[in-house]
This record gives C-alpha cells, structure tokens and sequence, in this order.
C-alpha cells in the first residue's frame, strides 16, 4: 500500500508499527453546527481508506474525537469558542448543541455509508488526560505560564514546523490570518495549552487544573485522545490538509515532547471541496449540507460517487452540473449492474475473480486510487465473464466504495417530480400533435438526461426513472 505522507511529502509504502492492528487517528467534527458537504468529504475519504486497509487484511483500531469546547473560531488562539457561539446563536447550552449536532454528525455519515469509528471520544470525556500532557509539558520545560494561560513553547523545538511549509515570519502579526498579537507569548508560534484566561465572556464550560479553573486548548484534545486510545507509537494521522497548520503541527510539538520520541509515521490530509469562489465552509453562501442534497432529489450516495470519481489529494469544485453527472453516471452504473442475471446458477470464474481483484486492490493500494477503481468495474461488466463472477466482485468491491451498488431502492417518486414529468409529457403529445417532431425528441431528450425513460404504448406515454 503506497500512501502521500505530509511529512515527508513522499509517496511511500506503508509499513504499520504492528502488522497486527494499524491504529488511524482522524480528526473530528466540532459539533456547533451542521457538518457540510465539504467536511464530509473528509470524512468519505478517510471511510474509504479504514475499508481499503481492512480490504487488504489489516485489523484497523481507529479513534475520532468529538470537539465539544476549545476549538475558537480562528484555528490559532483567537476568536470565541466556536460551541459557545453555537449555544447562543440557538439559546441552548454548550452541552445541548453539542449533543444535538454530533447526533446530526452521526446520521450524516450513516446515509453516506461511513462507518462510525470503533473509538468515539468526546473532548470533554478526557481532561484528566490533558492536565497530565500539560503537566508533563510543564516540567519538562516544554510549556510556561504567563498571563494566566499555559503555552508552549515552539522555540524548544529545532522542527516545529517539519509537517509544513510555514515558516516564522508568516507569525509575525498582520502576515496570516488568526495570527493576532498576545502578549503573554514569549513566541508568536507559541499556542495555549490550557486556558484561565479566554479574551471573551465567560465560558460555559471549566474545569479545575494545577493552574486554575479553566478548559483546554482545542489542539491537545487530539493528542490526549489519540495517544489514551491507541498508544505512544500512531500509524495513520488524518484530517483535512487546513489542518496542517496549525493544527497537526501543534499536535505534533506537543505530543512528541511529551512522549519523547517520534508520534506518528503517516500523515494522510484530503484537499478540499470548493465552490465556485473557492474552499467551501459554513460561514459563507448556500450551507451546503447532506439533507440539503436530499430536498433537492439527491441521494447522499450520488455525492460519495462524486467524490469518489476523483482523488482526494486533488481540489473538487462543487457544482449542481458535477453532482447532475455523477447522479446520471451512478444510475446507469446501477442499471447495468441490475441487468445481470442473479439467477444464473453459474461457477465462479476463478481466474477472472483474481485478476480483477488485484486490479482492484492494486488501484486502492496506489495512493487510493478510487477512481481507477471505479474502472475496474466499468471493465469488469464489458468483459466477456459470467454474471454470477461479475456479481460476486462487486459485492466484493462494495465493501470498501460502500456505492449500495447491489442494493434495489424502491424509487420514490416526489409531488414536484411527477408534476414536472407530466407537463413535460403533455408538452411532447402537443409537439407530436403538431408534427414538431424535432421538439418532441428535444422533449425525450432532456428527460432522458435526467433519468426519465418515456415509451409510447396503446395506453398512452408512460415512464421509468432510470
Ligand atoms: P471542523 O468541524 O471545522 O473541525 O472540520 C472537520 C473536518 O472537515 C476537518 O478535518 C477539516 O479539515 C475538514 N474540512 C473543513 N472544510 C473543508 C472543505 N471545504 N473541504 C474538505 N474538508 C474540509
Ligand atoms: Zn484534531
């Protein structure tokens, strides 16, 4: 298995700690809000690369956090809490939304197929954890405390920056975003580890520490839940590549001063989902969420088709038209997959079921190539190979696209969809009542784009959805 690994900005082979059990960690939603389309293609992709490890034969320990305090709305120590933004803008308490939304989180990732990790840890579950962290820190002279916060320290390290391309003057104040000017850091890359102090009201949620009432910072909740979880030595570190800096390398500074030696060995990021004016995110034009795809007659597994049809280390632009076309591309996927004969009671083609499936493994095994992968079942169904073979393979390869790709819906038809078919009928008959065939095909046509097959029978024209 070949992976990109941040670190060493390198293809490399993937060799686990213990062949045994690959721990992956992956960053986790902070639950103020509903999670966008954008978020969860982050989330797809590293779906897709648990089932691609397990496809393979690894066992996969896995860990996601839930951010339910700490994470301030500029991901450097800036800004309000993003949960207690949440909590006002709904008159609820921190605790409510964040429950409210992490069900939410949970919902979305189950009609897109995602498995939920084995090990779902909450922020607030683990301060116990960070407090011994920031001890530790703090002894060691990795961390000190001024102006009633604990930060560390970044100037101990020779390498704080080695998981990105940032250097220190991009801290000086005014260069980048977030980077605003406190004068209790003794470096402008120095982040908090543990707050007594916060630049806005009152948070709603504090705990006692060795340095006062107060809550931790948003970046040692994942090292405190990664390193409780699954141990000193991590595999697989995931997230989206925003979270590169600061994020993951304040992650890193923290967590390898405190163990003493290397963290994790592979850090996998996903690009992201743009819109047309650039990376997608809730504060800004359509909130782009999964039951949004829904009232519009999407199926949430149209969109992991989409993403899917391209790799994740590359930009996706959202757009109506792309997620029509992936729409289209999935049914007639699915129709011919349907017309197979599931009751041919044929044998496997053992040469051909090896073949493929090296295909296909080899495909995920460089670099999650997902949309090579789709090919490879786009070349399995013109092949000359029983259908009981073809059906047994992609039942196989489903289970790490997770496409439903065998799975019959019943296919509800909405009020507004059948309206719109029956106009569209009704303005083909006139057509053909006026001889203006070129319309009446026009008619076909676009209906037919959509999905729409129309026959003309002795009863009248009738239709299937594709
Ligand atoms: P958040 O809930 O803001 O902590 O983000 C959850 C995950 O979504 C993180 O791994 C982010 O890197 C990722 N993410 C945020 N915006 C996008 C985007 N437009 N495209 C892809 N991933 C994103
Ligand atoms: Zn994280």
């Amino acid at each position: 298995m070949k992976l990109y690994n941040t670190l060493t900005r390198t293809v490399e082979e993937f060799i686990p700690n213990n062949k045994d059990c690959v721990t992956m960690y992956t960053c986790g939603p902070t639950v103020y809000h509903y999670a966008h389309i954008g978020n969860l293609r982050t989330y797809i992709f590293e779906d897709v690369l648990e089932k691609t490890l397990n496809y393979i034969g690894y066992n996969v320990k896995r860990c996601m956090n839930i951010t339910d305090v700490g994470h301030l709305t500029s991901d450097s120590d800036s800004g309000e809490d993003k949960m207690l933004k949440g909590a006002k803008r709904e008159h609820k308490t921190v605790l409510e939304i964040a429950d409210y939304y992490t069900n939410e989180f949970k919902k979305d990732t189950e009609k897109l197929n995602i498995k939920w990790p084995e090990i779902v840890s909450k922020a607030t579950d683990n301060i116990d954890m960070y407090i011994n962290i920031v001890e530790k820190l703090l002894k060691d002279e990795y961390a000190y405390i001024s102006g009633g916060n604990v930060y560390f320290d970044t100037s101990k390290l020779e390498d704080y920056y080695k998981l990105t391309n940032h250097n220190v003057d991009e801290m000086v104040v005014g260069v980048r975003e977030g980077v605003e000017e406190d004068l209790s850091k003794k470096n402008q890359a120095d982040f908090v580890l543990w707050f007594t102090k916060s630049k806005f009201d009152d948070q709603e949620l504090k705990w006692d520490s060795p340095w006062g009432v107060g809550y931790p910072g948003w970046h040692i909740e994942c090292s405190g839940i990664s390193i409780k979880n699954l141990g000193e030595y991590l595999d697989i570190h995931c997230g989206g590549i925003d979270n590169i800096f600061p994020h993951h390398t304040n992650e890193i500074a923290q967590s390898e001063s405190y163990l003493g030696h290397k963290w994790c060995s592979y850090w996998v990021h996903g690009e992201y989902l743009n819109d047309e004016t650039g990376k997608m995110s809730k504060s800004k034009g359509e909130f782009l969420t999964v039951s949004l795809l829904e009232e519009k007659g999407y199926s949430p597994i149209h969109y992991r088709f989409m993403c899917l049809n391209s790799s994740y280390r590359k930009v996706l632009v959202f757009s109506y038209d792309a997620l029509d076309q992936a729409r289209n591309s999935y049914q007639k996927l699915k129709n011919k997959i349907k017309s197979l004969n599931k009751n041919l009671n044929k044998e496997l083609d053992n040469v051909k079921t090896e073949e493929y499936k090296n295909k296909f493994k080899e495909a995920l095994e460089n670099d999650l190539n997902t949309s090579l992968a789709l090919t490879v079942i786009y070349d399995l169904l013109k092949d000359d190979v029983n259908d009981t073979t073809k059906l047994y393979l992609i039942e196989d390869f489903d289970k790490v696209l997770s496409l439903d790709l065998l799975k019959e819906e019943k296919v509800e038809v909405d009020s507004e969809l059948l309206e719109y078919i029956n106009s569209m009928i009704n303005k083909r008959n006139e057509a053909k009542q006026n001889k203006d065939y070129a319309l009446a095909d026009q008619i076909r046509n676009e209906l037919e784009e959509k999905g729409i097959l129309i026959k003309d029978t002795r009863e009248g024209t009738i239709y299937e959805l594709k």
